[in-house]
């Protein structure tokens, strides 16, 4: 059991020490694209009766600030295509005027953005982060299987005039948008966004072989260093980016680099699926069931199953990829965990 602390909430702490303030929580397992390095063409989603309802994910979200989470990211899957998503905000960010919560963001891919930004807002969203693999129309077709680029690029800039500071998440993949790593970063420096470029992880089964797009993040870095002066930054936002100044265009860039440089000795947080399984950590199997707790024991059960889940926490992610670990890590795709 988690010593007390005087006047403040019996804070989640894993077997290595690690405090637990952030939850990433995953609406739907389910998407309006296919992204070739997250998904396969044909996917099964999971049962919609299983899900759980925002309610539910409601009351997930306030046993977990009740534990000390000061952060909350909605992701999935996509979660716009979720109906009420921005009321489940809404119910959340109420922490945040309270001051329980310090922020609540969300993950997407903005085909729907545009349509949901504002009550985002109203919702108490400050900032969403984006993926946008590629400006260019077909290449963003080919990633993403069917996307319609222009469709997202509307979605950002209407978010951003409704007040939202957007990130650009870019997975690095090689041979497919290499070449526009430097646009990408201009283009964000221009419109006043941060970039984070990410390595391809080994998660769920896809149609192609992950190892012929693998790009290690180590070796763009260099190559940007080369025609830009990059100043590491001390900032780490409680996550995996390590973020460089860009000093010739005034701009920040982060790196996530499971592959080429772990970063788990520092992590805070935990995941949970839209079915209310709390994974521990996104390269590992071990998780509980919150939905079961809650539905049959009440908030304390929910309380006592977090407890639990903490013994569970691995050291670390074990991430390779390459052609004797063809294999993906582990079965489950980042959309169920929520990316
Ligand atoms: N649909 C939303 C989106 O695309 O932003 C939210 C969910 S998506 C799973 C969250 C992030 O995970 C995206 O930035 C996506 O590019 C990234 N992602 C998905 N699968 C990945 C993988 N296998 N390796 C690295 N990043 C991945
Ligand atoms: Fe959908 Fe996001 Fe995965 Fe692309 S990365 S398929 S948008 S969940």
């Amino acid at each position: 059991m988690t010593p007390a602390v005087p006047n403040g909430p019996r804070p989640l702490i894993d077997g290595f020490g690690r405090k637990i303030s952030y939850l990433r929580i995953s609406v739907t397992d389910r998407c309006d694209l296919r992204c070739r390095y997250c998904m396969a063409e044909a996917m099964t989603f999971m049962p919609r009766a299983q899900i759980l309802s925002l309610e539910e994910i409601a009351a997930i979200g306030d046993a977990f600030i009740a534990r000390g989470v000061r952060k909350i990211r909605l992701t999935g899957g996509e979660p716009l295509i979720r109906r009420g998503v921005p009321d489940l905000a809404k119910m959340l960010g109420r922490h945040l005027a309270t001051g329980d919560l310090d922020e609540l963001t969300l993950t997407t891919n903005a085909t729907n953005l545009a349509r949901t930004a504002s009550a985002l807002v109203d919702a108490g969203i400050r900032r969403v982060n984006v993926s946008l693999d590629s400006r260019n129309a077909d290449t963003f077709r080919h990633i993403t299987r069917w996307g319609d680029v222009a469709q997202v690029l509307h979605g950002i800039a209407t978010a951003r005039d409704a007040g939202l500071r957007i990130k650009i998440n870019m997975v690095a993949l090689k041979g497919l948008n290499e070449d526009e790593i430097e646009p990408m970063l201009r283009w964000c420096a221009a419109e006043g966004h941060d970039l984070t470029l990410i390595e391809t992880m080994p998660l769920g089964m896809i149609d192609e072989d992950r190892t012929d797009r693998y790009l290690p993040l180590d070796r763009v870095r260099d190559a940007l260093a080369e025609r830009y002066t990059l100043t590491p930054l001390d900032d780490r936002t409680g996550g995996p980016a390590r973020y460089h100044r860009v000093a010739e265009l005034n701009a920040r860039i982060g790196f996530i680099t499971p592959l080429t440089e772990n970063f788990c000795a520092g992590c805070n947080r935990v995941r949970i699926t839209a079915t209310g399984r709390l994974y521990m950590c996104l390269g590992h199997d071990d998780q509980v069931d919150l939905r079961a707790a809650l539905r049959e024991g009440g908030p304390a059960a929910l309380d006592a199953r977090l407890d639990e889940a903490m013994a569970l926490k691995p050291l670390r992610h074990d991430f390779h990829i390459d052609k004797r670990n063809a294999a993906p890590a582990v079965e489950r795709f980042m959309s169920v965990t929520g990316g």
